[in-house]
């Protein structure tokens, strides 16, 4: 099976890509090799994407995949956007942003209607390939659940009653912005080997 690099170090992003791409491919991640840190400060999702994947391609000059991700809130005007990682500072821990979203969203009546945003990219030195994939939701006050990572035990995606932490691995990887984003750039990737 093709091994490809996944431009990640958070664990929860890892273990779902991996889960995603297991038929076509095997998922290294960057963990434990050291690399110039990719500066994030892209105005895009895609822009941050890309730049990961070109970065840690100029430095492994192996296929890389990447992604950059976040939530956008609508009565947040679409905050935190891509500074989902940073909103409640350079350093802060998943309940830290978690908190700081309850703070702001309790200044509006429910519902806090919301999304996940997914860009995924691909970079073999030659294609650069990118992919997006959306999940909708809204954002509850009361955090639940202990699966999932980041802002999921805020986020009731539509169709559910419960938040993304109480959904199990498997459901949140047939809904995920990322599933969407990463089965297309599987296709994409595949249909791009073929021509070659
Ligand atoms: P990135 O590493 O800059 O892409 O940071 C993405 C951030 O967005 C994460 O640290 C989370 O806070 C949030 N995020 C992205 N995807 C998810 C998800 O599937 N669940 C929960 N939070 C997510």
């Amino acid at each position: 099976m093709d091994k490809i690099i996944f431009a990640s170090r958070n664990e929860g992003k890892i273990r779902e890509v991996r889960e995603i791409l297991k038929n076509d491919f095997e998922v290294l991640s960057i963990d434990g090799i050291e690399l110039h840190e990719v500066i994030e400060n892209g105005k895009t999702f895609e822009e941050n994407a890309k730049k990961k994947a070109v970065e840690v391609y100029n430095q492994l000059f192996v296929p890389i995949i990447a992604d950059d991700s976040g939530i956008s809130v609508e009565q947040l005007n679409g905050l935190p956007g891509v500074d989902s990682k940073i909103f409640a500072g350079e350093n802060a821990t998943d309940e830290m942003n978690n908190q700081k979203l309850i703070n702001e969203i309790s200044k509006f009546n429910p519902p806090h209607l919301a999304k996940y945003v997914c860009c995924a990219v691909y970079y073999d030195g030659k294609n650069l390939i990118s992919t997006f994939g959306e999940c909708e939701g809204r954002i509850t006050t009361t955090p639940n659940g202990a699966n999932g990572f980041g802002y999921d035990p805020l986020f009731l995606p539509n169709g559910f009653n419960v938040t993304m932490a109480e959904i199990d691995a498997e459901t949140k990887n047939k809904i995920s912005h990322r599933f969407k984003a990463f089965s297309l750039l599987k296709e994409l990737i595949k249909k791009n080997g073929d021509e070659l």
